[in-house]
């Protein structure tokens, strides 16, 4: 990294943490590859030839991730689901499956095969054949999930009595898969495992999502509660997956009606107006909702051509440089530094005088080299709040020369100084009608939502601060959307009826 003299202006403050090994690295790759290929090798030699791995600064930290238990998946899986994922399709003791025991003591191949597909675990989440591969696959599950609670247990607790600002793990981010079923890529869902840890330290939490795809598993596990505000932004048109979800019209219930914002953006979504939104959403729902942690999701299929998404024709034309901008302000967001050079940094004035932490996760992206890129910028980005001016300032220009240097031809840069300009110049409006009454549409629920959440946060009733007892606020682990505090369940009646007469779609 070049001009270390450029961060001498701002004290240096907290860590950042990358949960990296090669063993994570090996593993991830080993059992992804059928759809990432070869990014997870990319990006682990490209973050360590720019100096994220080898010859770290001093603020920045490579942690070799734990594994998570069996135990930790089933703070929000169900135990039918994770049967099948962790066993081998037959064994002598049946009495291991009481769930599927008429299934598994027939030798009926079909039988099985339905079961698998009604959870999910077959088609683009497939359960090997080989009990060796199966077995891989149980420790990549337990890996990558062990890697993001291991990232929320860094932010609440620190490392060996330093704070940790920053956590990320770009293995991590499988934001489709539910609680009893696989999905889009994802079989266990480590966001929502390490934001639970989070809300059971009794943290509050925004969750941001700006992967191309709406995050399902993510809405479905806190649907029902106050204590996670869901913000995604992705596509949302009849056949683009999981098509299923992702409507502006669901806005979440019982005491979480209000905290599920689903923004839809249009097809060919350009750089500057996912930033714009991001920081309208900060601004807007982040201010009011005043968070302790933010769990960022970043997917790279958002970017233009993207090898999955472009065969759909429904996809956006983002930019690594873009997408490392949108986390680089939710990096000033969360650190106390302000965001000199967003130009409606008036909007983050009210914040209140305290530092706020970021887990970053990856997310999809399906091509190796421009999704390598794009990870390697938005970990720059996140050390923002810790080192401002390292992804514009201290990161070299160009792709350094190492093992996969010739994957980023023809270019070979790092950073696109053309593709920065485009957004830094305010691109012009697009012509595209139907393009602009998205972007206003999505503007619109924005501050609906801000309105919202300004009448519910800032003004609570006095028997809604009184009406629990001290020894029922503990959170209570639950399974499957069903998880809320006892307090949110004490005073579940008579917020639904506030939330009744609030209703406004
Ligand atoms: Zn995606």
């Amino acid at each position: 990294m070049n001009n270390p003299k450029a961060s001498r202006k701002r004290p240096r403050r907290g860590n950042v943490v990358l949960l990296h090994s090669s063993e994570l690295r090996d593993l991830t790759y080993s059992t992804m590859k059928y759809i990432h290929k070869d990014r997870d090798l990319l990006l682990s030699s490209l973050l360590y030839c720019c100096g994220f791995i080898r010859e770290t600064p001093s603020f920045f930290h490579v942690i070799s991730p734990k594994v998570a238990t069996r135990a930790h998946l089933e703070t929000f899986h169900t135990s039918d689901f994770l049967d099948l994922l962790e066993y081998p399709k037959k064994n002598e003791d049946n009495m291991l499956y009481p769930s599927f025991r008429q299934s598994r003591d027939t030798e009926d191949d079909a039988a099985y095969v339905n079961l698998l597909d009604a959870y999910g675990l077959t088609d683009d989440c497939p359960i090997p054949s080989d009990p060796m591969k199966k077995a891989s696959l149980w420790k990549y599950c337990l890996s990558i999930a062990g890697a993001s609670l291991h990232a929320a247990h860094l932010v609440l607790q620190g490392m060996q009595d330093n704070p940790v600002d920053v956590a990320i793990n770009w293995s991590g981010g499988r934001h489709h898969a539910h609680s009893d079923k696989a999905g889009g890529f994802c079989f266990v869902n480590d966001i929502v495992i390490a934001t639970k840890k989070l809300i059971k330290a009794k943290k509050k939490v925004l969750y941001l999502d700006i992967d191309i795809h709406h995050s399902d598993g993510v809405q479905s596990a806190f649907y029902d509660t106050d204590q996670v505000l869901t913000v995604s932004l992705h596509r949302y048109v009849a056949g683009f997956f999981p098509s299923k979800s992702g409507s502006t019209k669901e806005k979440g219930k019982d005491v979480g009606l209000g905290y599920n914002c689903n923004l839809p953006m249009p097809r060919g979504c350009r750089d500057c107006d996912l930033i714009d939104m991001v920081s309208l959403v900060l601004s807007k729902i982040g201010e009011i909702y005043d968070p302790d942690i933010v769990v960022l999701v970043v997917g790279a299929d958002g970017l233009k051509s993207d090898d999955l998404v472009k065969d759909t024709n429904e996809g956006w034309n983002l930019t690594p440089e873009g997408l490392a901008e949108c986390v680089r302000r939710v990096a000033c967001f969360c650190g106390d530094n302000q965001d000199e050079s967003d130009e409606n940094k008036d909007k983050f004035q009210n914040r209140k005088n305290r530092r706020r932490k970021l887990i970053l996760l990856g997310g999809g992206g399906y091509n190796p080299a421009n999704t390598a890129r794009t990870f390697l910028l938005c970990t720059a980005a996140a050390c923002e709040s810790t080192r401002p001016g390292m992804l514009w300032k201290l990161l070299p220009k160009d792709i350094p020369h190492h093992k996969y240097f010739e994957r980023y031809g023809p270019s070979f840069e790092l950073i696109s100084n053309t593709m920065k300009r485009m957004y830094s110049e305010n691109e012009t409006k697009s012509n595209d009608i139907n393009y602009a009454k998205a972007v206003k549409s999505a503007k619109e629920d924005v501050i609906l939502t801000s309105s919202f959440l300004s009448s519910k946060i800032e003004k609570p009733s006095t028997d809604q601060m009184f009406s629990y007892s001290e020894d029922s606020i503990d959170f209570e682990v639950g399974k499957g959307s069903n998880v809320m505090s006892a307090k949110n369940r004490l005073n579940g009646s008579r917020a639904s009826t506030m939330n009744r007469r609030r209703r406004r779609k």
